[in-house]
């Protein structure tokens, strides 16, 4: 096992990082684990997609921006769209942290979590949405997500489990979101609000003045959820 070094923990690097079969990036450690989770799903009539892996720095940060200049849709927290230009900067950054981590800040950044869904369920051509009516009775991953679920459960899921099935208020429920704990739990490790706090001061981040006057409020309610750090 590779302990986790700065760069790492925050997306500025991939060197704790290869690719698995779908070409997705994985951390090293997390791959045979993965790979045995695939040929459990197969087994059991399922194909393992991954939608998401790895996202690094940048491109969490140019999430951000796409949001803030309109690009990208920003949702309420009941999934409503929203007028950009009509929200307080500190409305904007509510909003988006409902939905999205901040650079630096994603268990993305780890390679050790990963958006999957049941390829075997749709077709190739399916667009993928990634919204819970997906995974939920009625929706095509509904079986698959049960599975796994269940398989969590009894801890016969290689390693992997669920950060974010709960709604805890902050970050929104991603029932297609799972994580490599043997080694996330090395990175969740090295946080704390010292952390944030640096983070915050090291880089220009995108509504940085909103952020650092909310900082511990911002901690609380969003970063320790997304890194499932209990305070
Ligand atoms: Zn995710």
């Amino acid at each position: 096992m590779t302990k986790p070094n700065e760069d790492q923990l925050i997306g500025r690097a991939t060197t704790h990082l290869t690719r698995c079969w779908s070409g997705a990036l994985v951390h090293c450690d997390a791959l045979s684990s993965l790979e045995a989770l695939r040929d459990k799903a197969s087994k059991a009539g399922f194909e393992l997609g991954i939608a998401s892996s790895f996202r690094d720095f940048d491109r969490q940060r140019l999430i951000w921006q796409e949001k803030i200049n309109g690009c990208r849709p920003v949702y309420s927290a009941s999934g409503e769209r929203l007028q950009v230009s009509e929200l307080s900067g500190d409305e904007l950054l509510s909003a988006i942290l409902r939905w999205s981590a901040l650079p630096g800040v994603s268990r993305h950044h780890w390679g050790t979590d990963l958006d999957i869904y049941d390829a075997a369920a749709v077709s190739a051509d399916y667009r993928l949405q990634l919204v819970p009516e997906e995974y939920e009775e009625g929706g095509p991953f509904y079986e698959f997500s049960r599975w796994l679920q269940l398989l969590v459960e009894e801890g016969q899921a290689c390693g992997f489990f669920y950060p974010y099935l709960q709604d805890e208020g902050g970050v929104s429920p991603e029932p297609w979101h799972i994580s490599y704990q043997p080694v996330a739990g090395d990175y969740q490790a090295l946080w704390s609000y010292e952390r944030f706090e640096q983070l915050l001061n090291d880089d220009c981040w995108p509504l940085s003045e909103n952020i650092r006057s909310r900082s511990e409020e911002i901690f609380v309610h969003y970063v320790a959820p997304m890194i499932k750090l209990s305070l």
